[in-house]
């Protein structure tokens, strides 16, 4: 195996083999932008190093190969005594995990070699605060020494000095500097620090190995979905200098705004400094905009660059520069990470802008991201105290009480609280809190802060650099401009639109996106923005694009109506249990204790008018869409008072000497229906087969609400859906009732009902006899969430509590397979039953209506096998519409 490739080697598609950050350096190098030479270790060799402990065979002798070339085009030797070539050992995988893993730069930098660094630099004080950088860096990322050891030291030689900025201390003084380091090192790490320079290389690239498996970065996987078993690739590269003195410097750009996607220039720069400066919010940043005056020549081709990544990339790109002595270096470059929004105001532009077709722009834009702009915002028209304004880091609207530290946050959050987390710039031990918190306030740093990263990378709200706060963590407040000050569970809140921070509790108005789907606010409505016109123009391409229908899970008229204005072609799930609880409980009570044939009848004549009432109302509300009507599913115990209640009330009654008949009656129900496990009990079809006429009703009442509907000139689709089929013969015998029913309903009536009589697919028997099935079955529904119960044998009420997060820990699956559809096992019994259904009934119609059917990534799935429709929740039905669409393109 080769695992190391040399800049010139690689390309932009090797991302899995070279990460990101390494494939985007071999793709700027081979663009003949000017990028410091250098090489990258595979993911795979980390694979090796992190499963053995060891780097693999042959790795040392490749990567001196490397080395080699690299010094002998440099014409310079790693950390050689004289002009010493110096690299950074920088992580880099697949996925970018901003700050989740390590970067050591000045590698090759020892006592000997800084002097010779000086020597050509002509520059004592720059080579000493490199000096002292590289073991600051290394003493925390490869010896695991405390961060603030170091911190304190150089806090203590400014107070010496009397200075504030690290720029006021000089050649002499960082001279001690690194003596006091080395100290340090020694102390903490028991060791020297490492004068080898090819030692200290090695060390570090194990090192950042091994920051693939951080806690840290390890959490940062679980949030984002990303798997554990990719490794990261290392990449060497050698150095470029920022703080080689005022002509020189860093910085971070994007070739858009990440906000909003308008064209234009973004980016923070940072004179006399070197990359992490930036990010770290050390020193304040000036905006790009400024090195047009600094640095002309620079500037201009840093924007001719931007400009031709764009073209190339075809989409918004962020990158790291580096300025030295004049001279521009690109440090990095990928796809950028940017808000929903622009993402939708990006994909539009790119077409207009002739750069990409309608397909691709369906593609750049996810389910996930549409529905966070459906997310509420803040209704501010009730005048409210605005502290101070941030910047915009990302959207959304959150509301809580104010926490300033993680631990605080978390804990909080668990006992229900929403918080807001406020600290003064965030770094990546912050990440637990900013995952339970509502929002992230920071009072440092730009829109390319780690708060702003990673915030944006979750979704969440984000408002950063409001320098106006005063945020004292240890005291537990801030103070605003005027003297405001804000205490530990104080409400605020947040707008990570507008970077407004507000006094109190603000209320939440609708997303504009969601009016647009509702039919309040027309796409070419004056008060229609540039977003809402973005979301409606990817919508119609995504629309035009799907093979997917797109239907609802609806059991009321409202929700019906919704799900139509949504864009809903259907009703894939009404669910009929909600029509035997209210005030209807006390029939359902009478007709589980019917003694005779009579009683039961009389009951059940007078559900009938008020099932046909309901149904009417939904079939109006969809206007010949077809419904597809699930018979009751739920055991009947559910309708009936609790056991152990009931029992208590009985036993009180009797020690009152009172007897009450009825309720003695009922105690007798309630304990021969108990079940041991309801969820495998007498349920779904197994009901309609036990109690006589429970189905028959309800098909009559949906029939005869389908010749009114007729009757009143409208189109009434049905579909009759029998829940928790598991053999032929169950179907069978229902189905023949229901025909019965309908047919009669036909001749009395004299309307032409138009329906299909189907079952769900929900049992592993069901999936895999559905030729069978299939042959009583005009459609097949496949029940998503009972199949994955049963599948699994995984009872769904109890196992997410219970020990999913240690699955989930431990690897065993990656997200919860009642999130996202098991492929691998239910996925297999869905394709089985689909493709058996077809094969026996070719005009089987087949759909999906569990929770599945509004996940990405399971759409993607059903379209891929083959179903005709999804049926999800009714605000989900925008982004099922859109992945079905993008599992088309
Ligand atoms: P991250 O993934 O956290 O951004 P990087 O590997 O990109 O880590 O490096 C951290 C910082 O160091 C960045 O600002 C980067 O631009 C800078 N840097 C990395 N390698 C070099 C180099 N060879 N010369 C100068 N600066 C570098
Ligand atoms: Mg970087
Ligand atoms: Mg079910």
């Amino acid at each position: 195996t080769k695992y190391v490739y040399d800049f010139t080697e690689g390309n932009k598609d090797l991302k899995d083999l070279l990460g990101g950050k390494g494939a985007n350096l071999a793709e700027m190098t081979n663009l003949g932008l000017p990028v410091p030479p250098g090489f990258t270790l595979t993911t795979e060799a980390c694979r090796a190093y992190l499963s053995d402990g060891d780097e693999p065979d042959g790795l040392r002798a490749e990567v001196s190969e490397h080395l080699a070339a690299l010094e002998a085009r440099m014409g310079r030797r790693l950390g050689a005594s004289a002009d010493p070539l110096l690299v950074s050992v920088r992580s880099g995988a697949k996925f970018s995990m901003p700050g989740m893993m390590e970067t050591v730069l000045n590698i090759g930098l020892s006592d000997e070699s800084v002097r010779g660094l000086a020597e050509v630099a002509g520059d004592e004080r720059f080579a000493w605060d490199s000096y002292r950088r590289l073991i600051q860096m290394f003493g925390k990322t490869v010896l695991g020494i405390e961060g603030e050891h170091f911190e304190d030291a150089i806090d203590a030689a400014k107070k010496a000095k009397n200075v504030t900025s690290d720029l006021d201390l000089d050649a002499e003084d960082l001279r001690a500097l690194v003596e006091s380091y080395k100290a340090i090192v020694r102390e903490h790490a028991q060791r020297e620090f490492p004068q080898d320079p090819r030692e200290q290389m090695d060390l570090a690239i194990r090192a950042v190995f091994d920051s693939w498996n951080t806690k840290r970065a390890k959490l940062y996987r679980r949030q984002e979905r990303i798997p554990h078993d990719l490794g990261t690739a290392v990449n060497v590269c050698s150095m470029v200098f920022g703080n080689l003195g005022p002509d020189s410097g860093t910085g971070v750009a994007f070739t858009r705004d990440p906000a909003t996607g308008s064209q234009g220039v973004y980016g923070d720069y940072l004179a006399n400094a070197q990359g992490e400066d930036v990010v770290a919010g050390i020193r304040n940043t000036v905006p790009l905009q400024d090195l047009e005056k600094l640095d002309p020549k620079s500037y201009r081709e840093l924007l001719d660059i931007m400009a031709t990544l764009e073209g190339h990339y075809r989409d918004l790109c962020d990158i790291e520069f580096t300025i030295e002595r004049g001279k521009l270096w690109m440090l990095q470059t990928r796809v950028g990470k940017r808000t929903a929004a622009a993402a939708f105001l990006i994909a539009t532009s790119l077409v207009d802008e002739g750069a990409i077709d309608r397909d691709e722009a369906v593609s750049r834009v996810t389910g996930a991201q549409l529905a966070q702009l459906m997310f509420p915002q803040f209704d501010t028209r009730g005048g409210h105290t605005r502290i101070t304004t941030g910047m915009n880091a990302s959207p959304g609207a959150a509301v809580g009480k104010a926490v300033f530290d993680s631990y605080t946050a978390v804990k909080w959050s668990r006992s229900g609280e929403r918080v807001i987390l406020i600290r003064r710039e965030t770094n990546p031990d912050d990440l637990n809190g900013m995952i339970a918190a509502q929002g992230i306030l920071t009072s440092r740093g730009g829109k390319t802060s780690h708060a702003a990263v990673v915030a944006r990378g979750m979704g969440k709200t984000c408002v950063c650099g409001a320098e106006e706060l005063h945020v004292d963590t240890k005291g537990r407040r801030f103070t605003a401009p005027g003297g405001t000050t804000v205490e530990e569970g104080d409400l605020i809140s947040i707008d990570g639109t507008s970077g407004a921070v507000y006094l109190g509790e603000v209320a939440v108005a609708p997303s504009p996106v969601v009016e647009y789907f509702e039919g309040r606010l027309g796409a070419d409505s004056p008060r229609a923005g540039e977003l809402v016109k973005a979301v409606h123009r990817i919508m119609t391409w995504a629309d035009e694009r799907r093979r997917l229908y797109v239907r609802a899970n609806a059991d009321n008229p409202e929700d019906a109506a919704r799900a139509r204005r949504f864009g809903a072609q259907g009703i894939g799930l009404c669910r009929t249990e909600h029509m035997f609880l209210g005030e209807r409980r006390a029939l359902v009570e009478r007709l589980i204790l019917a003694e005779d044939e009579s009683e039961r009848v009389k009951v059940l004549d007078e559900l009938l008018p008020m099932q046909r009432d309901d149904f009417v109302a939904i079939l109006t509300a969809m206007g010949g869409l077809p419904v597809t009507v699930r018979l009751l599913d739920p055991p009947l115990h559910e309708f009936l008072p609790d056991l152990t209640e009931l029992s208590v009330r009985v036993a009180v009654a009797e020690a009152r000497g009172e007897q009450h008949e009825g309720d003695l009656r009922l105690l007798q129900a309630v304990h021969k229906l108990h079940e041991a496990n309801p969820m495998l009990g007498l349920r779904g079809v197994r009901l309609g087969l036990v109690v006589p006429g429970l189905f028959i009703m309800q098909v009559r009442a949906l029939a005869e609400a389908a010749a009114q509907v007729a009757k009143a000139g409208g189109v009434a689709r049905i579909e009759i859906m029998v829940p928790l089929v598991g053999a032929v013969q169950e179907l069978e015998i229902i189905r023949e009732e229901a025909r019965a029913v309908l047919d009669e309903v036909r001749e009395i009536t004299g309307a032409d009902i138009r329906a299909l009589i189907g079952t769900m697919i929900e049992l592993p028997r069901a999936a895999l006899t559905a030729g069978q099935i299939a042959e009583a079955a005009e459609f097949f529904s496949f029940g998503t969430n009972d199949l994955t119960q049963t599948t699994w044998g995984f009872s769904r009420d109890d196992v997410e509590a219970a020990f999913f997060s240690a699955y989930l820990d431990k690897g065993i699956f990656g997200v919860s397979p009642f999130e996202t559809l098991d492929r691998g096992g239910v996925g297999r019994l869905v394709q089985i039953a689909a493709d058996e259904g077809k094969a026996a009934r070719p005009s089987l119609k087949l759909g999906v209506c569990g929770e599945h059917g509004g996940d990405p990534d399971s759409v993607h799935f059903f379209h891929q096998v083959g179903l005709d429709y999804v049926s999800c929740s009714p605000f989900r039905v925008p982004v099922a519409r859109l992945e079905a669409a993008r599992a088309a393109v």
